[in-house]
């Protein structure tokens, strides 16, 4: 690419070609400084977001997702393109910088290019440009013809995107063939001034139009090799500056969003950073009203976003026709982000969003998941920002009307059912069960004599809710049987607050949190075992200072490993089990194995695995106090689940989770399913086949006050 065949040498329009191309270059980069500034404005009056911690784990992160393209896979055609595309353009990135210099110093060689390694980067970056050129036809074919579903713009959400994704794809096969026209051109035009030329690679895009052009006199071979630098250098440049405009700002901003992603799963950010809980009182504004109010870090994620369509493919609220696709929430705000703060023109500041861009209904649709978030290739958040939309609503007294009443309850009876606390521990009493197990409520020790060697945790639902005192009695008996010295706080245990705090409501979180803190502490005990997702996530994240805390099916999967559990064949042999993932602990704890481990130690179980399963598990419809509020949907999450778990061939669903446990049941009779499927907690199942006959020596249980 060098030598006295170079653009720099042309005069163009009476211009010099040097001069020409060190105008555009200046032009190009001085015009994407000013509108990447201009864009990074409102970053810098968002609200704080300490990220800048854990660097190495942070680096991990985007060799992982943003180099490693770790989660393009899981859509295989559309990621094995991205695959190709990035990797061309990390390859083609030196070449590209290359030609450009190029056209103003004819004789540059990129830094460790010299000597024998550039022919070898040379016919590499040929194929890549090949390729990348491929990809994009491929991409527009694609686009133009087969039309993936999870493109759709639905009218409510505005015009197709399919334009413009069409306009970009077409650019940057231009930009491949100006490139690859450029090095023919080249080629061509030393060989026949008989200097010595380096190969193109053969059947490159490059190579193949050194074919086509190798006739042509020499000054047509300079006439295409200064017009396709030109043409090269004008749609780089474009892009360049029209990528902040849109989605390809993914280009830019990707790997900033990786690097500074959330690294704790199942958490939730504070109401403020920097501001402790004992000053959340002298916060004037909770939550997030206004643009302005989502932190520096969401609002990158609102650039960053590459409008694939994955998030909102694998959402359940979306499934079942909520007014909620994540997708949209994210475009949606990018455009009012570009709208009110434009690169010419003053920044608009300070339009509340719910009502203007946002439904009500569409913040209160998510069941906090998770998915989205699992999906998303460049991390993009959902949770952390749907929270902080709520508490914002709650701050201004916007809350729906049938979540006014289990609100109330929350905070006089600490239970949404507003039922007494000396009923919690009612369950522990029926005479049948107590005829199998007794439970010992615990006492205030007062850091002596402790009660017990671990709590159980039951939380509300399981404690109040008939039918799910099932599963304490379960988990109390299998607890039992493993010899463990346990009991419950009884009335003083009040809900774990988990889904208050992902409604929004923080102060009355707090208030359950702080109160159920001290009476775990004051029980004395070491360790915590809960039957209950929500309240598991609520212990290990929400919570501090509590002793550390398992889920019943990572207990029994220990204790059957170690040979303390033991199973009788299971009922009926004719039925086939599945087990749906809860997101509490599936997806935000990574708890995946021990359940299914559990399940395939009991002789004669058949168990199939459902389609979306795992970290793609389709939430019940469960979470973020769903019980309470159901926003308008066309189907119910229940039933999209129930007839997965059909289709899958299995007639009993398995799961981990009283949430899901209510969902299920209601959902296989609202499906017409009963009588043909059932559901079954893990700990009920356990409790039916456990071989009593193996049962360690019985601790000594004994039911103390109540
Ligand atoms: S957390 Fe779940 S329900 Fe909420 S937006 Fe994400 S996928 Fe949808
Ligand atoms: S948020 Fe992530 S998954 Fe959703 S459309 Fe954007 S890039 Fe794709």
């Amino acid at each position: 690419m060098v030598g006295i065949f170079s653009p720099s040498l042309s005069t163009d329009w009476l211009v010099p070609g040097r001069n020409l191309f060190l105008t555009i270059h200046v032009l190009g980069v001085a015009c994407f400084i000013y509108i990447v500034a201009q864009r990074l404005v409102p970053l810098l009056r968002a609200e704080s977001d300490p990220r800048f911690d854990h660097p190495l784990t942070r680096l991990r992160n985007v060799l992982k997702f943003w180099l490693g393209q770790w989660k393009h896979p899981r859509y295989k055609f559309a990621g094995t393109l991205h695959i190709l595309i990035f990797t061309g353009f990390i390859l083609l990135a030196t070449r590209a910088f290359t030609v450009l210099i190029v056209g103003v110093s004819p004789n540059f060689v990129m830094p460790g290019l010299s000597g024998r390694t550039g022919p070898i980067y040379d016919i590499i970056t040929d194929y890549a440009a090949t390729v990348v050129f491929l990809c994009m036809v491929v991409a527009i074919v694609r686009r133009l013809v087969f039309k993936p579903a999870r493109y759709a713009v639905p009218a409510k959400y505005g015009k197709s995107h399919t334009a413009d994704a069409v306009f970009l794809l077409g650019l940057i096969a231009v930009l491949m063939l100006a490139d690859s026209l450029f090095a023919a051109s080249n080629a061509a035009g030393h060989a026949l001034q008989g200097e010595s030329v380096e190969a193109l690679a053969v059947l490159s895009l490059p190579w193949m139009l050194k074919m086509a052009i190798d006739s042509m006199p020499l000054a047509m071979l300079w006439g295409i090799n200064v017009g396709a630098y030109l043409l090269h250098a004008i749609a780089f440049y474009f892009l360049l500056c029209y990528r902040p405009f849109g989605i390809q700002f993914h280009v830019e901003t990707s790997l900033f969003s990786v690097y500074f992603a959330k690294l704790e799963r199942g958490t939730l950010k504070p109401v403020r950073w920097g501001v402790p809980d004992e000053r959340l009182d002298q916060v004037k504004s909770f939550g997030v009203k206004k643009f302005e109010d989502f932190t520096w870090k969401h609002m990158l994620d609102f650039y960053s976003c590459a409008d694939c369509g994955r998030c909102a493919d694998n959402c359940p609220a979306n499934a079942a026709g909520r007014p909620l696709a994540p997708r949209f929430l994210t475009i949606k705000t990018r455009d009012y982000a570009f709208k009110h703060y434009p690169v010419l023109g003053r920044p608009k500041e300070g339009e509340p969003l719910i009502g203007s861009i946002y439904s009500e209904d569409e913040i209160w649709s998510c069941t906090t998941c998770g998915a989205c978030e699992e999906e998303c290739p460049l991390l993009v958040e959902y949770i952390d920002k749907i929270v902080d939309l709520r508490r914002g609503m709650i701050d201004d007294g916007n809350v729906p009307q049938s979540l006014q009443k289990p609100l109330k309850a929350l905070e006089s009876r600490g239970n949404p059912y507003g039922k007494m606390e000396k009923k919690k521990a009612d369950w522990a009493k029926a005479a049948e069960f107590q005829q199998t197990c007794s439970v010992k409520i615990l006492e205030r020790t007062n850091g002596s004599d402790k009660g017990a060697d671990a709590l159980y945790f039951v939380d509300s639902i399981t404690s109040y809710d008939d039918r799910m005192q099932s599963i304490a009695r379960s988990t109390s008996r299998i607890l039992t049987h493993i010899g463990e010295n346990f009991g419950i706080l009884g009335a003083a245990e009040k809900d774990s607050g988990h889904e208050v705090r992902r409604f929004g409501e923080e102060m009355l979180f707090m208030a359950l949190r702080d109160h159920n803190t001290e009476a775990i502490k004051e029980s004395g005990v070491e360790r915590i075992v809960t039957a209950d997702p929500h309240a598991y996530n609520a212990l290990k994240h929400d919570y501090k200072d509590v002793p550390p805390v398992e889920h019943i099916s990572q207990v029994i999967a220990r204790e059957v490993k170690a040979g303390n559990i033991q199973f009788d064949a299971v009922q009926n042999k004719s039925n086939v089990y599945t087990y749906h993932d809860p997101c509490y602990l599936g997806r935000h704890n990574q708890v995946y194995d021990d359940p299914r481990n559990v399940l395939d130690a009991i002789p004669g179980l058949k168990r199939v695995e459902m389609k979306r399963s795992r970290d793609r598990s389709f939430c019940c419809g469960g979470g973020g106090l769903m019980l309470f509020y159901e926003p308008k949907e066309e189907q119910r999450m229940g039933v999209l689940r129930v007839r997965m778990a059909a289709e899958a061939g299995a007639n009993v669903i398995v799961t981990a989770c009283p949430f899901c446990m209510v969902n299920i049941e209601d959902a296989i009779k609202v499906a017409g399913l009963e009588g043909k499927m059932s559901a079954i907690d893990l700990t009920e199942l356990v409790d039916q086949c456990i071989a009593r006959e193996s049962i360690p020596e019985k601790q000594e249980t004994v039911m103390v006050g109540g």
